[in-house]
């Protein structure tokens, strides 16, 4: 925990995430050359390039904004940040090597059993086990599973042309792209995370090449947009499958981050919801009467943050689902859809504002 290792999934933090992160001391504790700011978002659908911006739907900071809609930072060194700040706080113990077995809650407490055999008793237990959550499971809360049925490789991957921080989430046949601009290093040439969408055959096909293979087969499929591309980290992959909870409590547990709601992750929002989340949890405690776990306290987190996640799941699933359809008509559809949004400045705004995140949570 203390030094996770690279895992391939590179960040977008909103301004309201950075802010949280700074204001709890977290994030001058990410090297600053390993941030890079996000200036344009583009988005493109179908097989021709349009790497001019034609054709393609393009979100850019405000002028107000320190010029950035976001902060891509390497997931691995936001959790080392988190750990020594955690490590530092007194009141904090740290238990580490050691899963929950199993979890139990009654009117007065919730009652944990850890490998080692030892029992913890709390107010409040808040799951924070991931998507497959195994304490939601085992407290009988279910979840909506959306399979994709694909998989996702992210690895870095350098190259000759700058990418001026623009992140390109590109629907193309066959495949779902996307390219982020991840911060320069001491090397020559630039860095962009390459995340890759395609079936669990092709993806196990394209980690078994070897490098130069694989170098070649990238800069193919990505139109040699940023030059020759070179293979830069581990290919780290991921299961395609988005889950939203039936429920986020229980009695004397809550669910927070993907335990709760885990996203697609085009809409890059997974960890900066998961943020959120424990924001509005705290707030609901502050706001009760000294009992963490007291039932008004998380029926009242649960309201609000299923009110600010459940819009946004069930949009993404959907925007996912049509645009990775490549029947004739639908790509004609995506395209003309994707002309349309980048000429209604109001909604691009909304978008933008949305994306950038400013607002404190709802
Ligand atoms: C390719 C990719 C790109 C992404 N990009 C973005 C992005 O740009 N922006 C964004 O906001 N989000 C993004 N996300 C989503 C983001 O990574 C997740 O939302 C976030 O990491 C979830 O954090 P979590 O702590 O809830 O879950 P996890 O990171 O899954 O952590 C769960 C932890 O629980 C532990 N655990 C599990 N079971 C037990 C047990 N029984 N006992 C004890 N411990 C247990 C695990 O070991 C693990 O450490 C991306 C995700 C992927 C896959």
């Amino acid at each position: 925990m203390a030094a996770p290792s690279f895992d391939g999934r590179e960040i977008a933090l909103t301004h309201h995430s950075r802010d949280w992160l700074e204001r709890n001391g977290v994030w001058d504790r990410i090297p600053a050359q390993c941030i890079s700011p996000l200036k344009t978002a583009q988005i493109e659908s179908g097989d021709e390039p349009s790497s001019n911006g034609s054709g393609a739907l393009l979100f850019t900071a405000p002028p107000d904004s320190a010029d950035a809609l976001g902060f891509l930072v390497p997931n691995h060194l936001i959790r080392t940040a988190l750990h020594e700040a955690v490590s530092e706080q007194s009141a904090i113990t740290i238990l580490a090597g050691q899963g929950v077995v199993a979890s139990s809650g009654n009117r007065d407490k919730a009652v944990l059993l850890l490998d080692d055999g030892s029992l913890i008793e709390a107010s409040l237990l808040i799951a924070a086990d991931g998507r497959f959550s195994r304490i939601r499971q085992a407290r009988g809360i279910g979840a909506i599973i959306h399979d994709f049925g694909k998989q996702i490789m992210v690895c870095r991957m350098r190259h000759p042309e700058p990418h001026q921080g623009v992140a390109l989430q590109w629907f193309d046949k066959g495949q779902t792209i996307a390219l982020l601009p991840v911060a320069d290093d001491d090397q020559p040439g630039h860095l962009s995370s390459l995340v890759l969408t395609l079936d669990p055959a092709n993806i196990a096909a394209l980690k078994a090449l070897d490098k130069a293979a694989f170098d070649r087969d990238v800069t193919r499929r990505t139109q040699s947009r940023l030059g020759p591309m070179s293979l830069e980290s581990a290919r780290c992959t991921y299961p395609l499958k988005t889950v939203f909870a039936h429920r986020f409590q229980t009695t004397r547990l809550a669910l927070i981050g993907d335990a709760a709601v885990g996203m697609h992750p085009i809409t890059a929002h997974g960890f900066n919801l998961g943020l959120k989340g424990q924001e509005i949890l705290c707030e609901e405690i502050e706001r009760g009467d000294a009992d963490p776990g007291a039932p008004e306290v998380l029926r009242a987190f649960e309201r609000r943050h299923r009110r600010a996640t459940a819009p946004l799941f069930a949009a993404t699933n959907g925007i996912a689902s049509l645009y990775t359809h490549d029947a004739g008509p639908v790509l004609a559809l995506r395209k003309a859809g994707l002309l349309l949004a980048d000429r209604m400045t109001p909604l691009k705004t909304l978008v933008t504002g949305f994306l950038m995140d400013r607002k404190g949570a709802s």
